[in-house]
């Protein structure tokens, strides 16, 4: 059994604004970051720093926090490339980045996306759904994926790993890889039907490793992941997971599942941009 490097979490604070990031990552010279509810202008179901006013949250509130996080990451303005995540598996190729947009719509329809053009920023709105950062060090080319258990099950996480590979003319051994905070086992019951899927597509052997339980089913959406890489070539050291679960930690993150559907979005982002 090859050993799984101790999770490494930086914490960045700039004023009140809490993010996290890899330290493996970091330490490989990558760009990135997973917000945290610390800091945000928005109020009532949505307190903290809410990346989306598609659920009810004031636009005014939520275009502030796109402003705080920018500010205090030092991320260039008008350089976000954002999707409308649709739970597939399809990966968009970014050429150029926008302004921040609170709304999420008029974006490409997909759940993955790589870029090698120097300055744009990803980014990926998430309420228990794994953010997904991919890059090949050195080479300034990153990538994201927004892996629900939908995307996870259609290979979302190894369809990114595939484009940044043919982007960068790099190997699956040279990326670098940083699971975010996502609901975690603890808190993730999922019926027969998801169990299904996944038996459908990978098999018996890896639907033993990712659910535990007897029906009602626990899913370790981390772990799905983490294997997913590890199928999609990447080295076992070259992958970190952020040991956080967003349900658990309400202090820290939202949760559809824990608050239902009027509740806020973390952001993460990965960029090819110098730090700033
Ligand atoms: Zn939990």
């Amino acid at each position: 059994v090859a050993e799984r490097p101790a999770a490494s979490l930086v914490e960045h604070r700039r004023g009140r604004v809490r993010w996290l990031a890899s330290g493996l990552l970091e330490s490989a010279g990558v760009r990135h970051g997973f917000t945290t509810r610390a800091g945000g202008a928005s109020r009532g179901a949505f307190a903290g720093l809410n990346f989306s006013s598609r659920e009810g949250d004031l636009p005014e509130r939520v275009r502030e926090n796109w402003r705080r996080i920018e500010s205090a990451a030092g991320l260039p303005p008008h350089s976000w490339a954002l999707l409308s995540q649709v739970h597939g598996a399809r990966v968009e190729v970014v050429a150029a980045g926008a302004a921040a947009c609170h709304h999420r719509r008029g974006h490409a329809e997909a759940d993955a996306m790589v870029t090698g053009r120097p300055g744009v920023v990803l980014g990926v709105l998430t309420a228990d759904c794994l953010p997904v950062v991919i890059a090949v060090p050195g080479a300034g080319a990153v990538g994201i994926a927004h892996a629900g258990w939908r995307g996870t099950v259609q290979g979302v996480g190894a369809a990114a790993v595939r484009e940044l590979c043919a982007l960068a003319g790099a190997s699956p051994r040279d990326l670098v890889a940083a699971l975010g905070p996502a609901i975690g086992a603890c808190c993730y019951q999922v019926g027969e039907e998801v169990r299904a899927a996944f038996r459908a597509r990978w098999g018996a052997r890896a639907v033993a490793r990712v659910f535990t339980g007897r029906g009602p089913w626990s899913l370790d959406l981390q772990e799905a992941n983490r294997l997913q890489l590890l199928g999609a070539g990447l080295r076992e050291r070259s992958i970190e997971s952020v040991p956080l679960c967003t349900a658990c930690r309400r202090d820290l993150f939202y949760s559809y599942r824990r608050d239902g559907r009027r509740s806020g979005r973390m952001l993460t982002f990965c960029t090819t941009a110098d730090g700033g």
